[in-house]
């Protein structure tokens, strides 16, 4: 077999792998085998091309190598959950400074040997990875409170970048046309990156997680185009599979939250608060204890837990689970409603109580349990805001009107579990809180959640006995 037929067909079962890792991480039961195809592809795909011959010294690609799984080993072991937003957008930074530092040695190596082709595949290729690149770093700057997490706006802001995206492209045409001008190149890479930082700064932090899926779809789309102007198989797959499924993952978001993508490109959404505070102030709300709580649910026989962005703040996974094993204990039938984009990115909570050791079988998807608020007796809501608040249902004036909620307010009880009357990530009063049905229990999530525990042991003798 020729070098070339093994390599191909090494890249063939990596693309493979790829396919049927991206398959696996479709349900939390199958991601953990989605994630180990998908490195074992990984692994195939270095190693199919270092048996390339035009590697022509191994020891720097060893370096890399060595640094980078260095690098990356210490981020994924030091970055604690809530940080995984910005711990996401610092690799698509360096997916794509990889793309357009690839690009920019191609191009400077090979220029005069390139096909138009292969010119225009790689001016995108530096184009999507420079502005990708500055982009990510912003995103990871806003979520890390290192940068303003406020949406940053100027007038004329949008008329400047189209201005700003429409001179990137004509330099990438002219490169393309006239390749022996490399200062065309460099001051397209270098409007490209001022791009990438105009494009996230007006986008406020709690929108990264939507934009980060965007760039990772940016960063696939660099790779695979890095891909074409490098003749490499695998790279065209593998980014082609990045960027559609950044893309249809930003597209699965805004469905969730009711929102186009141009909405949260441009809208600044979150800017303005409305209600919170002012309006606790004014209307009446319920409050109860731990003590109340325990007894309320000792009596009740169906419970849905609720868990919100505040459940991830708190690390309230461990407590929440300590308490539903409690009640199941006691007979209650107790499950889990999970929303789509309750937390800060796709998959949040079911990633925390998944941590937690909480079994698949007791999450539900709001489609498959919303029903069955109408027949709970008490809903639990811990550290959730938006996602119950039924203004979305009710309130055409609302931002989040028409977003899909979970029926919490439908159940007998709800109680609620948050610091205070504070609004969430929406910035708008909930309705919810003052509703007659409903009670709220301030305190950080996980040490009411182990009082309460603590209270129902004590309440209920027959969990004492077998807890
Ligand atoms: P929200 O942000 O609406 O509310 C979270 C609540 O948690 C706050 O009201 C806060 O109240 C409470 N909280 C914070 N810390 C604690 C704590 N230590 N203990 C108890 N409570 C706490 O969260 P939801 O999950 O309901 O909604 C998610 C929102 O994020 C949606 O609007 C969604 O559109 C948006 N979003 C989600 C994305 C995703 O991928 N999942 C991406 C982008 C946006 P208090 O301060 O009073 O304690």
């Amino acid at each position: 077999m020729s070098p070339r037929t093994l390599i191909g067909l090494i890249y063939l079962v990596a693309a493979l792998l790829f396919i049927f890792g991206l398959k696996g991480l479709a349900s939390p039961r199958t991601a953990r085998r989605g994630m180990h195809l998908a490195e074992v592809g990984m692994v195939l795909a270095i190693a199919g091309t270092l048996l390339n011959h035009d590697v022509v010294r191994l020891e720097w690609i060893l370096v890399g190598a060595v640094v980078g799984s260095l690098v990356g080993a210490g981020i994924a072991a030091w970055t604690p959950m809530t940080a995984m937003p910005q711990r996401t957008a610092l690799s698509h930074a360096f997916g794509a400074l990889a793309a357009a530092l690839v690009g920019v040695a191609h191009y400077l190596e090979h220029r005069a040997l390139l096909s138009t082709a292969e010119l225009a595949a790689l001016g995108f290729e530096v184009m999507f990875g420079s502005l990708t690149f500055t982009g990510s770093l912003v995103a990871f700057g806003k979520l890390q409170g290192l940068v303003p997490g406020r949406p940053v706006t100027f007038k004329g802001q949008n008329i400047f970048n189209v201005a700003l995206f429409a001179a990137i492209v004509g330099l990438a045409v002219y490169v393309v046309v006239e390749p022996s001008l490399p200062t065309a190149f460099f001051v397209m890479v270098g409007l490209a990156t001022l791009f990438g930082v105009m494009l996230v700064l007006p986008i406020g932090a709690a929108d990264m997680p939507v934009v980060i899926a965007l760039l990772n779809a940016y960063a696939g789309l660099a790779a695979s185009a890095t891909g074409f102007a490098l003749g490499n198989d695998i790279l065209i797959i593998a980014g082609a599979l990045d960027g559609a499924s950044g893309l249809i993952l930003s597209i699965i978001m805004c469905k969730a939250m009711n929102r186009s993508i141009t909405n949260v490109l441009f809208g600044a959404f979150g800017k303005a608060v409305v209600g919170g505070e002012k309006a606790a102030v004014e209307r009446s709300y319920k409050s109860a204890t731990p003590e109340d709580a325990a007894a309320l649910l000792e009596h009740a026989a169906r419970v849905i837990v609720v868990p919100g962005y505040g459940m991830a703040v708190s690390q309230a996974q461990h407590a929440v689970k300590k308490l539903v094993e409690l009640l199941q204990r006691l007979g209650v039938d107790a499950r889990f409603a999970i929303h789509p984009v309750a937390g800060r990115m796709p998959g949040h909570m079911n990633v925390l109580l998944a941590e937690a050791g909480v079994d698949y079988d007791q999450l539900f998807d709001m489609d498959h349990i919303n029903d069955d608020f109408e027949r709970t007796d008490v809903a639990i809501v811990i550290g959730a805001n938006d996602v119950v608040n039924p203004a979305a249902n009710r309130d055409p004036a609302s931002p989040i009107y028409g977003m899909p909620i979970l029926n919490a307010d439908k159940a007998k009880s709800v109680m609620i579990l948050k610091r205070s009357m504070s609004p969430g990530f929406a910035g708008i009063d909930n309705e919810l809180f003052y509703a007659p049905n409903a009670t709220m229990v301030f305190g950080d999530a996980a040490k009411t959640l182990e009082a309460i525990v603590q209270e129902l042991k004590e309440l209920a003798p027959v969990a004492r006995a077998v807890a």
